[in-house]
């Protein structure tokens, strides 16, 4: 009896802190939404998690015996923690939407994992059983092959692909899976080889889906994989009935499907091409491609502060070298100067600029950017026309008219920020170099555009010492 009793209590703490855990994930997502609560909601969801985890540790009972392997337990959490704290203290702020996407993968490995475990402690599993075991295997691994791919991209290793064919061999690898899942859960063949025919399938199916996706679609796909890991992760939870997982795994997977259709209603594209992997940045053709653009005129620091001083409004659009040189800090400063002359100053923030979702929003809050100055681009056009300066600051593809006027540019059809509506457009970057999609930029030779050579942090901080003295 005091033996049952003690069973009840323990289930009924265990139950409470999966309790915990789930309201925790669900107020830091809420908090996550927002830079001012947005650090909190990730320490609050932080803390969920390991009250979570402690408790299966300790807590959990299967036919009355508690979880045993310790040792291996702990080895995985003590170098799980080393190795990610390591990874997140010591990575580059260009390097996190490379490391988003490795842990990513690793949360889709996991799922891979649970399953093939799974398939092998069930002797006689049942058909709901398989179907929820497949599914999880199923995608988690398209969620960790296609994650590990884009790391590559996004980090330069690996260039987009495209194979001939391509979508042809995605069908068929996609009918290969179902068949396959077919024949193992209708127990057709009792041939545990067809659970690793499925798992290399699905990896497969997540490579060669991600490959040819380049161009300026990449963050729909970072997305979709980000989805997949909770969908993955849910199917777990199901496994397990373990209440927590499922609940974490529903939020990320429906976060990150949301996220998915505002990024494609952003890029333009419909969710149909991202799921048949049919985009991609690898229709460059010769309308594309680099072509002779004539001249550009430069500006120097001194007329451009002028030029600031005596603006009504001044527009601001960051992109990925803002987070290259760091200059977040440097470019409030120029905000506050330009206030403290009377200049209205807003941030017109392209959805993808950057390279994650979200990644301008995140360096302008870490210099204390007043959010209420972030515009997002559908009111930041509204206001081009009434702009007197608009500054680019290492920003390409996000204002790149190809995206309007060239049917041919693998950015064709992606909505941009208008810059060439202002007054004034002067952009800064080191070069002529392109951006991320490849592809030269028009606006950098219009007759309304001055370029303003320089690192984003050097020429920022020379601005606001030469606008001290206009
Ligand atoms: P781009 O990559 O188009 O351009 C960035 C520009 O910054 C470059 O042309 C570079 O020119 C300049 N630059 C680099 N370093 C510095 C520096 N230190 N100082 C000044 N300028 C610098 O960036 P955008 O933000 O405009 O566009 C983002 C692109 O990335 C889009 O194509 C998007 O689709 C893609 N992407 C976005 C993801 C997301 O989730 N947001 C994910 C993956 C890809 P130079 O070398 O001459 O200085």
């Amino acid at each position: 009896m005091e033996q049952l009793n003690q069973l009840i209590t323990s289930q009924a703490i265990l139950l409470f802190c999966y309790l915990l855990g789930s309201i925790s994930f669900i107020l830091g997502l809420k908090m996550l939404s927002h830079p001012d609560s947005a650090r909190k909601g990730n320490l609050v969801a932080a803390v969920g998690m390991t009250i979570a985890i402690v408790a299966t540790i300790f807590l959990y009972q299967k036919g009355g015996e508690h979880l045993h392997n310790y040792g291996w337990i702990f080895s995985g959490l003590i170098i799980g923690s080393v190795v990610g704290t390591m990874a997140a203290k010591k990575v580059q702020m260009t390097a996190m939407p490379e490391m988003v996407s490795l842990f990513n993968g690793m949360g889709g490995a996991c799922a891979m994992l649970i399953s093939i475990v799974e398939f092998h402690n069930n002797a006689n599993p049942s058909m709901g059983m398989l179907l929820i075991i497949v599914l999880g295997m199923m995608i988690g691994t398209i969620s960790f092959a296609g994650s590990i791919i884009a790391w590559g991209k996004l980090n330069g290793r690996i260039k987009d692909k495209t194979l001939p064919a391509g979508q042809i061999i995605n069908f068929i690898l996609l009918g290969a899976i179902v068949v396959m899942a077919v024949l193992l859960m209708g127990n057709f063949i009792d041939a545990p080889w067809l659970m690793y025919g499925i798992l290399l399938a699905a990896a497969l199916y997540g490579i060669l889906f991600v490959m040819p996706i380049g161009g300026a679609d990449m963050p729909v796909v970072i997305s979709l994989l980000n989805s997949f890991t909770g969908v993955a992760a849910a199917f777990g939870g199901f496994l397990y009935n373990n209440p927590v997982m499922l609940t974490g795994g529903i939020l990320v997977g429906s976060a990150g499907t949301i996220l998915t259709i505002l990024m494609c209603k952003a890029m333009n594209r419909s969710l149909k091409n991202v799921l048949i992997g049919s985009f991609g940045g690898a229709k460059a053709g010769p309308a594309g491609a680099a072509k002779e653009q004539g001249n550009y005129k430069e500006i120097s620091l001194n007329d451009t502060a002028v030029l600031m001083a005596y603006a009504q409004k001044v527009m601001i659009i960051p992109g990925y070298g803002l987070a290259v040189a760091q200059a977040q800090h440097a470019c409030h400063e120029l905000e506050k100067v330009l206030e403290d002359k009377g200049v209205e100053v807003i941030y017109g923030i392209h959805p993808v600029a950057g390279r994650m979702p979200g990644h301008m929003n995140v360096l302008l809050a870490e210099a204390d950017v007043p959010y209420e100055k972030l515009l997002e681009m559908e009111d930041a056009n509204d206001q081009m026309g009434t702009t007197s300066v608009v500054l680019v600051l290492g920003a390409n593809d996000v204002v790149n008219p190809a995206a309007k006027d060239d049917p041919g540019s693998p950015i064709y059809g992606m909505p941009i920020l208008e810059a060439e509506k202002a007054e004034h457009v002067i952009v800064n970057k080191r070069s002529m170099k392109p951006g991320y999609a490849g592809i030269e930029n028009d606006l950098f030779f219009r007759p309304k555009t001055s370029m303003l050579f320089g690192d984003a942090k050097k020429v920022l901080q020379d601005l606001v010492s030469e606008l001290k003295q206009v």
